[in-house]
């Protein structure tokens, strides 16, 4: 099949190397639009990485997708998952189930998966008090009903392995090394295939968008921190193709890594000054921000990105804190940032 000139999003099996292919599968809400799965052939089957929203129409599009380069889904021996959420992993945990294949994930998830499993998904939630931000915590109320929660649990179950660290994976006659990159969830990995130039590179860089950081059920203590760490990671590999999990191919990873660097500089150096404006907690500082691309109004979003943005905002905070431009106290579980005055 060609390699796509339309929207990346269109459905199909498009192959961005010798013996990959790169299958975009829908998402059911929100802004993403698409997650790509990547199939690898080896040893007469295939491994994927990514797998995909565990939804009907999903699991259908990967189906068609696969018979049009031959394969099916008993043919699939293992799932390479990038991270933990549930756009990535809950389809690998269904076809699992029903056709037996093996699933490897970042250690890094283990405490953020068994919590999910154990139902106390909201507690990531309960950091939004400590942000300023209880209000937003009191309207997610809903999501928490226990048919949600259910439904949550049902979707998620351990892998059958867990990748240790940095680790070389065969797969047929290539060589994929496992890097874990910590900052858009704490066991975030991304497959790199150095000998054709491949990064598979999940959410850690992406071409059109910035990941969301720490946004999972157990945080890290500094994940900005973490996430820029591993942002500079990937500049001491060779300068790979990127295969983000949303969006389409492009040729350099660094190029898009010195971008996200310089927006996350931008972003911190506005996250300063709105403190110096006044602005205490991570919820003042996310509503003096714009967000998105288009700098839209933090009352303009969403319930639910609203709470990411808020998440974020507390992230940048942090890690100015670290850096000794800001000090942080907290008072009545609420925390307060104040300028450090040169
Ligand atoms: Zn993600």
């Amino acid at each position: 099949m060609s390699a796509g000139a339309g929207q990346w999003t269109e459905p199909g099996a498009f192959e961005v190397a010798p013996g990959v292919h790169r299958i975009p599968l829908p998402l059911p809400n929100d802004g993403l639009r698409a997650v790509n799965v990547y199939a690898i052939a080896a040893d007469g089957g295939l491994v994927l990485v990514d797998s995909g929203w565990a939804l009907r129409a999903a699991r259908d599009v990967l189906e068609s997708a696969l018979g049009s380069i031959g394969y099916d889904f008993g043919d699939v021996r293992r799932f390479l998952i990038t991270h933990v959420h549930r756009d990535h992993y809950t389809m690998a945990v269904e076809l699992r189930r029903m056709f037996g294949a093996r699933i490897a994930l970042g250690i890094g998830e283990q405490p953020s998966l068994e919590r999910v499993i154990a139902g106390e998904t909201h507690r990531q939630f309960a950091d939004l008090t400590r942000w300023g931000a209880a209000d937003l915590y009191g309207q997610l109320g809903g999501l928490f009903s226990a048919a949600e929660t259910a439904a949550a649990v049902r979707d998620f179950e351990l892998p059958d392995e867990w990748i240790p660290g940095t680790q070389d994976i065969g797969v047929g006659d290539r060589v994929l090394r496992a890097v874990p990159t910590p900052g858009h969830t704490r066991g975030h990995v991304v497959f790199a295939d150095v000998s054709a130039s491949l990064l598979f590179a999940g959410d850690h860089v992406l071409p059109h968008i910035t990941p969301s950081i720490g946004f999972e059920p157990m945080r890290a203590e500094l994940p900005l921190g973490d996430y820029l760490d591993s942002l500079r990671l990937m500049r001491t590999l060779p300068d790979l193709r990127l295969l983000p999990a949303h969006g389409p191919v492009s040729d350099s990873v660094h190029t898009r890594v010195d971008e996200l660097l310089v927006h996350h500089a931008d972003r911190l150096a506005e996250t300063a000054a709105a403190v110096r404006d006044g602005a205490g907690t991570a919820f003042e500082v996310a509503r003096k921000l714009g967000w998105t691309r288009r700098a839209r109004r933090f009352d303009d979003l969403d319930l639910f990105n609203q709470v990411l943005a808020v998440g974020e905002t507390a992230a940048h905070l942090d890690v100015l804190v670290v850096r000794g431009e800001l000090k942080a106290s907290t008072v009545d579980g609420v925390t307060e940032y104040l300028s450090i005055p040169a």
